[in-house]
């Protein structure tokens, strides 16, 4: 079909405005906004990999 057009991975409507994107360990995944991403962040939080990989947790004592 349409492969062009991408559709939410979370509510299915057409992705017209990009960078709502989360790289996940299934790979990368496309919203139609800012809270379809927020939402699924929070559902599948143990599959969404952090890009900004800073030391917050890098206390060794
Ligand atoms: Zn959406």
């Amino acid at each position: 079909m349409d492969e062009n057009k991408k559709s939410c991975d979370l509510c299915g409507l057409a992705v017209e405005v990009e960078g709502f994107e989360l790289k996940t360990l299934e790979g990368d995944k496309r919203f139609c906004c800012e809270g379809c991403k927020g939402i699924y962040q929070m559902l599948h939080e143990a599959q969404v990999l952090q890009e900004e990989a800073d030391d917050s947790k890098s206390t060794t004592s």
